[in-house]
């Protein structure tokens, strides 16, 4: 099957999901952390060419191809925090030549956001952590620390980068993580 064969499949198969409501793809964003400037899941899911381009220029080598359990994103790049964070070096949206990522400045990028269990944040159980806080690309302003002492999370300008998720200490389940973003 030439490229060009394989990208009408599988734009057909992006228009299919807007027709099932993209079920088990991951409809809207519901199930994927997309590399930065990903358009919203549908639309998402008709341009994207499945060429793979965004994740061999990964420098951090975060992002991954959904394989055949995945429905109809098969083939698309996704993230995994606890596995590899996003550095924002924006290198992926350069290379994208379909539009399925688009530029945004950094600060604007809305991968996902991300979420601080207040029973496993190991700040809330006395400990002096501040591993997140110090991690995150938007120093006091993603991660603020309520009464200097206890992170938590400002929707307004956290990326859903991860990098929070990657390095957080607490073990074995992360306080901090990130979901995809249902807005
Ligand atoms: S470079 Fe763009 S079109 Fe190619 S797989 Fe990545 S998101 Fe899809
Ligand atoms: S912005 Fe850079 S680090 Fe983040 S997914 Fe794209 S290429 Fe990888
Ligand atoms: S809070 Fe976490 S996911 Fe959000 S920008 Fe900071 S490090 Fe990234």
């Amino acid at each position: 099957m030439d490229r060009r064969t394989f990208s009408k499949m599988a734009l057909g198969g992006g228009l299919l999901g807007l027709f099932l409501g993209a079920g088990k793809s991951g409809g809207a964003g519901k199930d994927f952390i997309r590399p930065p400037g990903a358009e919203p899941e549908e639309i998402f899911l008709a341009t994207c060419a499945r060429c793979g381009k965004c994740a061999e220029i990964c420098p951090l080598g975060c992002i991954k191809i959904a394989h055949g359990e995945q429905g109809l994103a098969i083939g698309t790049p996704y993230i995994v925090p606890l596995e590899g964070y996003c550095d924002l070096c924006m290198k992926c949206v350069e290379v994208c030549t379909a539009g399925a990522l688009k530029p945004v400045p950094k600060e604007k990028v809305r991968m996902g956001l991300a979420e601080i269990d207040k029973d496993i944040c190991l700040a809330r159980k006395g400990e002096d952590c501040r591993v997140c806080h110090a991690a995150c690309p938007f120093y006091d302003k993603a991660i603020k620390l309520e009464n200097y002492k206890y992170p938590t999370v400002d929707p307004d300008y956290c990326t859903g980068c991860g990098r929070c998720e990657n390095v957080c200490i607490a073990s074995p389940q992360k306080a901090a993580t990130v979901k995809p973003r249902n807005d």
